[in-house]
């Protein structure tokens, strides 16, 4: 028997509010067996006393460009998911738009191999929209997180599509403008902003509300601006946004490729008004659309430089700001940093609590003001967030109740690491084939 225990002050905001107690893994499985305060059995201990430690589940990014394939001069799965780790996040959704685009069952299988080889977190894909409904039937059954639709699918999406995608318990994750958005040649950030404004998340979300079926599952990602989640919600769909448009403004970034992405940042207002959707409880997750590239590409000049923001190994810690700061409690940081997306994502009974039956993904946080110094995994290397003030930082990060991460000892040990979206196919042929036995 070989379990590992993690002691220390436990926090899920479900169960768990700061009660110390020792989280009882097992390592074969890498889920959590028990809970207890003094446990038994421990093939190793790991105990975190310090006032300000506190132990909770791994946050989950639903919205990640792990790159990979052609583009791995830019990221690849293992400097992406490392950046990960360090960013305590243990669950990675990655986004199709690699070069090759993934929408097909060969390229689904073969970025999905690559991932379960170089992944230090948890992680799954979702597919780009395929060219035949039988194609994305096939390619729903391959392990993959849902189907990404992009602007430039919105005027070939259709309820047909949204139900297939529905019936399998998966999600659609909607990119929320219209091809039209990106048409304009901005010449400067400002002339981008106003071409590209929130009315064309409004126009996407309004034209998905057309056409979405009662049963389909359609998650936003992301909204900008106030009135996009608020109508996002109204019709029923999940939505995020992200660390960027919370917490940068156009202000700050005037022409400057390191800031430059799309949808672009907005004016102050509409990023305080983010807060308040937040504190309103609009806002189901915070998803980083981390999209790296490389150094070289993000010196070029404004017009040519490609737009994305890499934050994967310091968003979180951004957010715990807002808790210290005490804009926000510790519950709704986890509510939007992992049962949020734990629920997005369908995931909420294996994702989201400090509890037996979960996956044993757990963070070590040391919270407190203290100021980003650089990204140090992430390909990227640049960061908008340079000695930006942030909450906390990663102490030590556990996945399937492994070490992974230590502050002081670096990277010790490659994890297992699972597809949750392969697991419940699992869960679901075995389902399928017990109750026709009985
Ligand atoms: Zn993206």
């Amino acid at each position: 028997m070989s379990r590992h225990c993690i002691c220390g002050s436990l926090y899920d905001g479900v169960n768990l509010r700061g009660e110390y107690g020792c989280l009882v893994i097992d390592i074969r499985s890498g889920f959590i067996v028990d809970v207890r305060e003094k446990p038994l059995g421990c093939s190793e201990k790991h105990t975190y006393s310090d006032e300000n430690t506190i132990i909770t589940p791994s946050f989950i990014d639903v919205h990640v460009h792990l790159r990979g394939l052609d583009l791995a001069y830019k990221e690849d799965e293992e400097s992406g998911t490392k950046a990960a780790i360090v960013g305590g996040i243990g669950l990675v959704i990655d986004m199709p738009n690699t070069s090759p685009y993934i929408n097909t069952v060969e390229l689904v299988k073969r970025k999905l191999e690559v991932l379960a080889q170089k992944s230090y977190t948890d992680y799954s894909l979702y597919t780009g929209l395929p060219k035949t409904i039988e194609q994305l039937r096939k390619i729903l059954l391959a392990g993959v997180a849902g189907l990404k639709l992009y602007p430039n699918d919105h005027y070939r999406v259709n309820e047909k599509v949204v139900k297939i995608v529905g019936e399998h318990g998966l999600t659609i994750i909607v990119h929320p403008e219209l091809p039209e958005a990106d048409k304009p040649i901005a010449l400067s950030e400002e002339c981008r902003q106003t071409h590209r404004s929130c009315m064309w998340e409004i126009a996407s979300v309004e034209l998905l509300a057309d056409i979405a079926a009662e049963d389909g599952k359609v998650h936003i990602t992301h909204a900008t601006c106030f009135e996009v989640v608020e109508r996002a919600r109204n019709y029923g769909f999940t939505v995020d946004i992200t660390p960027h448009h919370l917490f940068l403004d156009i202000g700050e970034s005037y022409d400057r490729c390191l800031t430059k992405v799309n949808p672009p940042l907005r004016g102050k207002t509409e990023q305080i008004k983010l807060v308040k959707a937040i504190l309103l409880d609009l806002v189901n997750a915070i998803a980083s659309d981390h999209a790296p590239h490389s150094p070289r590409e993000k010196s070029y000049s404004y017009l040519l430089c490609p737009p994305g923001i890499a934050s994967i190994e310091v968003w979180p810690r951004l957010l715990w700001r807002l808790v210290v700061e005490r804009i926000i409690g510790v519950d709704k940081l986890l509510k939007l940093c992992v049962q949020g997306p734990a629920g997005i994502l369908g995931l909420d009974d294996l994702y989201g609590k400090l509890a037996p039956g979960y996956r044993g993904n757990v963070v070590v946080w040391e919270i407190g003001f203290e100021r980003v110094d650089g990204l140090e995994y992430s390909k990227a290397r640049y960061t908008p967030y340079w000695m930006s003030v942030v909450g906390g930082h990663v102490k030590a990060h556990y996945i399937g109740g492994i070490l992974v991460y230590d502050e002081h000892a670096g990277f010790l040990a490659k994890p297992k690491t699972i597809n949750p979206f392969e697991r419940l196919k699992q869960h679901e042929s075995q389902h399928r084939c017990c109750g026709n036995k009985t």
